[in-house]
């Protein structure tokens, strides 16, 4: 007897009521997508639960895989049969030999209500069944080593006694899109997967520099994303040409205010940039009190720039907890390649954690950069990243990487 079906349970997204039909269809959507590349593995959806076929794929790797979708509360390995009680008994003893242990629960559960025995008297008499068999095993329904389960639905009998966690929250494309500032750091590429994870797709933005940060960035970019492609496996990485207006910055702003000036200036960018985008949302990998930038304060005057909503998920998580996460989804150690970013290339040696609107607004007199923030909106070029691989570049600007120049010649 083998287990031949994986069952997802959907956790948070029963609660949905209406939305329901399409959060399930979503999800169902989702999973065939990631399962694509196993041959024979087909997902039916139904009203409670999503069915996974493996027709003989290695259960492990597709359980591995469905991990990673997110609006997956749990899995259990299944294996069906009618709902003859002579073949749920026989089943039932088959599964269980296969297990270490001593003592052990039946679980059943009836939901075709039109079965002539409820859920106890089912569990009651599939004990019986068991314990008739002879394995030496006892019942113990406080704390059993087997906990059975046998689901009774209307057209089948799904048993398991394996369950795996999956990533919960919600299918990926049920709430919208944001436009995530992806620096090539620790923080903004968890901060991105907490956002999948919530069913919100990202599109990346990155301010570059170049001379003064090094190419080597994008490629770094591009590594990050190969692994978010777990979890949504198409993003787009569009680089903003960012090194005029940052010179600017630095020959018209007083030291301390340049970094909270910079960001509002990557702020008006970015807004301009989802606008155009029909992103519903900017994301950042901000942490308050992490850096002189990342104050309250700070984040006030930059949020004064724009009425679009701005999203911070690692707002309030420690660095520890961060990292911990970075390592899980597989960013980590891309992240903690050396790189310079723009932010530290110009660090003052005394940002200011408290600056005032006013003060901003008096730099921001002293030169023209709205015209260079739209120019930098025009100027932005596009990698798609799917399916862990550069799929093809769309290079509306000045192409910024040796590799798109090339690409874009052919
Ligand atoms: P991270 O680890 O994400 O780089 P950090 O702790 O180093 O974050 P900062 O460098 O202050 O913090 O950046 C805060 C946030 O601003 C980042 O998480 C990211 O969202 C955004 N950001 C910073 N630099 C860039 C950049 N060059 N391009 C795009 N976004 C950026
Ligand atoms: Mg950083």
């Amino acid at each position: 007897m083998t287990y031949d079906m994986i069952m997802i349970h959907f956790g948070e997204l029963s609660t949905k009521g209406n939305n329901r039909r399409l959060f399930v269809s979503q999800l169902l959507h989702n999973v065939r997508v990631a399962l694509k590349k196993f041959e024979g593995v087909y997902a039916l959806g139904a009203r409670d639960h999503i069915y996974v076929e493996l027709n003989g794929a290695d259960a492990d790797e597709v359980i591995k895989r469905l991990q990673q979708v997110s609006g997956i509360q749990r899995l259990s390995l299944v294996a069906k049969v009618s709902k003859d009680f002579e073949e749920i008994a026989a089943a039932v003893i088959e599964l269980i030999k296969q297990e270490s242990g001593h003592t052990f629960k039946i679980k059943a559960h009836r939901v075709d209500k039109t079965y002539p025995l409820d859920s106890m008297q089912l569990s009651a008499k599939l004990g019986g069944e068991v314990l008739k068999s002879k394995l030496g095993l006892e019942v113990d329904v406080h704390n059993p080593d087997i906990v059975m389960n046998v689901n009774l639905r209307e057209e089948y009998t799904y048993i398991w006694c394996h369950d795996y966690l999956g990533i919960g929250g919600y299918p990926l494309g049920m709430n919208g899109k944001v436009t995530m500032l992806l620096s090539g750091g620790i923080d903004s590429p968890v901060a991105a997967y907490a956002l999948i994870r919530r069913g919100i797709k990202v599109e990346c933005l990155h301010f570059a520099s170049p001379p003064y940060t090094q190419m080597a960035v994008i490629d770094k970019l591009k590594d990050i994303l190969k692994v978010l492609n777990d979890y949504q496996e198409d993003i787009k990485l569009q680089i903003v040409p960012f090194t005029k207006l940052q010179e600017n910055i630095y020959k018209y702003v007083d030291e301390p205010y340049c970094i909270t000036i910079m960001r509002r200036m990557m702020m008006r960018i970015a807004v301009g940039v989802a606008k155009k985008n029909k992103s519903l949302a900017i994301a950042t990998g901000e942490s308050i009190g992490q850096v002189a930038s990342q104050t309250l304060e700070s984040m006030d005057v930059i949020n004064d720039v724009t009425n679009m909503p701005i999203i911070r998920p690692l707002s309030v998580s420690d660095k520890v907890g961060i990292i911990n996460k970075a390592v899980e989804i597989g960013t980590y150690d891309i992240s903690i390649r050396p790189y310079e970013d723009c932010c530290t290339i110009f660090k003052p040696k005394k940002p200011k954690t408290k600056p005032s609107l006013k003060e901003c607004e008096f730099f921001e007199s002293k030169w023209d950069w709205q015209s260079q923030v739209a120019e930098c909106i025009d100027n932005v070029s596009t990698i798609y990243i799917a399916d862990g691989e550069e799929s093809y570049p769309k290079a509306k600007g000045e192409p910024l990487t040796e590799e798109i120049a090339s690409k874009e010649a052919e």
